[in-house]
């Protein structure tokens, strides 16, 4: 019975479409059951559950069409509960940004959010602190994005200029026609040969080096670079245009039927050791890493285990060295879960160092003792409440991660956290 002293609560579920993820506690109906002992639990405090529902079945929490989300809402404006209860955070939202609106309508009609699994509330300080440090991060994105459509630019440039100011090895470039550079014409057809005699595109970059062959940009040998001698048309006076193959103006440098047979081999040599090449895949820790040894980025692979468990394993290794006809680099392969460790426990670091709790506390309006005190379980704020956000807030936080011989070097944008405080600062 609900008399003038009871808080009315709604429980909103949904049912996550992804993977095994907390099998026991996915199920729409385990949710409500959780929620309403949450509920039973604070009855003290004047709660009683609503007898309406709000059960979102089998949609993506990144998604913001979500019906039953969208009456939780509407029902929130018009007063219907002062509280709603989930059983985890990421059951309103995977995405941080949703997330925040979500919470945000919440609080503009005086609803605050309990969750069962964790200790947030935002009626109480604590939770309302913690939303705050997600707005946060959620500015820091938001400025960050902008940072990365403009490095997306010039990456663009440098590849287009590069594409455009590339004249294929053995030629010049003449008045826009391609003709035979004097110096380089015959070491074409070596390299053709070469490779037939020993069906290794490293043993042949070896060999020019070993020579001392330069390339007419000065720049040094790499395997893709040999390869594409070995795969140009242009060597035939051809050009593919359009996925049609047609005769080109220039002269061509090797003969057609030892160009159909380097094809031959090169599709050989790919299909035997296509099963042997590691599978690349996004590891959250992509495009961060850098070989401490030449500066290079570090490529993340993934590997199967040999021994037929099926068990797979991420390592990163030198990007440039791979393609270098000799190894120089003395970083060699490193483990991905070493690489994360580290990262996390830095960050962890980060997170109850003075600097980082100074920058807080202004904007969350909190001694920077208190903030520390809140933040005491910060891994378990990274691990535990957003897996899905959490290597992409990493990312807004680290700038990069640089792979020395005996040591890993992790470096922080702290730079960019102060002004986002200080922007929010002054918008308040
Ligand atoms: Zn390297």
């Amino acid at each position: 019975m609900m008399d003038s002293l009871s808080i009315p609560v709604a429980i909103y579920t949904r049912k996550s479409t992804s993977h095994n993820l907390d099998l026991e506690t996915n199920s729409i109906e385990a949710q409500r059951q959780f929620g309403e002992s949450f509920i039973a639990a604070h009855a003290g405090e004047g709660w009683e559950v609503v007898p309406e529902r709000y059960d979102d079945a089998a949609v993506s929490g990144a998604t913001a069409n979500r019906p039953a989300l969208k009456r939780l809402l509407a029902d929130a404006k018009e007063g219907k509960f002062k509280v709603v209860v989930c059983y985890k955070l990421d059951r309103i939202s995977r995405n941080l940004r949703d997330f925040l609106d979500i919470t945000d309508a919440l609080q503009k009609s005086g609803v605050r959010l309990a969750c069962v699994a964790h200790p947030i509330d935002t009626g109480t300080a604590a939770g309302r602190a913690f939303v705050n440090l997600m707005a946060v991060f959620a500015a820091l994105e938001r400025e960050q994005s902008a940072e990365r459509v403009r490095d997306r630019c010039h990456a663009v440039r440098r590849k287009g200029g590069y594409i455009g100011g590339c004249t294929p090895f053995g030629y010049l470039a003449r008045d826009k026609h391609l003709v035979p550079d004097p110096e380089r014409r015959d070491v074409v057809r070596q390299i053709y040969e070469a490779y037939l005699r020993t069906g290794s595109v490293k043993a042949v970059a070896a060999g020019l080096v070993s020579q001392g062959v330069k390339r007419a940009d000065g720049r040094p040998w790499n395997l893709p670079y040999v390869l594409r001698i070995l795969t140009g048309r242009v060597y035939v006076g051809e050009v593919e245009f359009e996925g049609k193959v047609v005769a080109g103006e220039n002269e061509a440098l090797v003969p057609k039927e030892l160009w159909e047979e380097v094809q031959k081999l090169v599709r050989l040599r790919r299909s035997s050791t296509g099963k042997k090449t590691p599978t690349r895949e996004p590891h959250p820790l992509s495009g961060l890493v850098r070989c401490g040894s030449c500066g290079s980025a570090m490529t993340a692979l993934m590997a199967r285990s040999r021994h037929g468990n099926n068990k797979v394993y991420w390592y990163f290794s030198c990007r440039a060295d791979a393609k270098r006809p000799v190894r120089k680099c003395t970083t060699g392969r490193i483990s991905g879960g070493v690489l994360e460790k580290a990262v996390l426990d830095r960050m962890a670091e980060v997170m109850r160092s003075p600097a980082f709790t100074r920058t807080v506390s202004p904007y969350l309006r909190m001694a920077p003792a208190e903030v520390r005190h809140r933040l005491e379980n910060v891994t378990e704020f990274w691990t535990g409440l957003f897996p899905a956000e959490k290597w992409r807030v990493l990312k807004l936080l680290v700038d990069s991660v640089t792979v020395l011989p005996d040591e890993i070097a992790i470096k922080i944008k702290t730079g960019g956290l102060a002004d986002v405080m200080e922007e929010l600062r002054n918008a308040n």
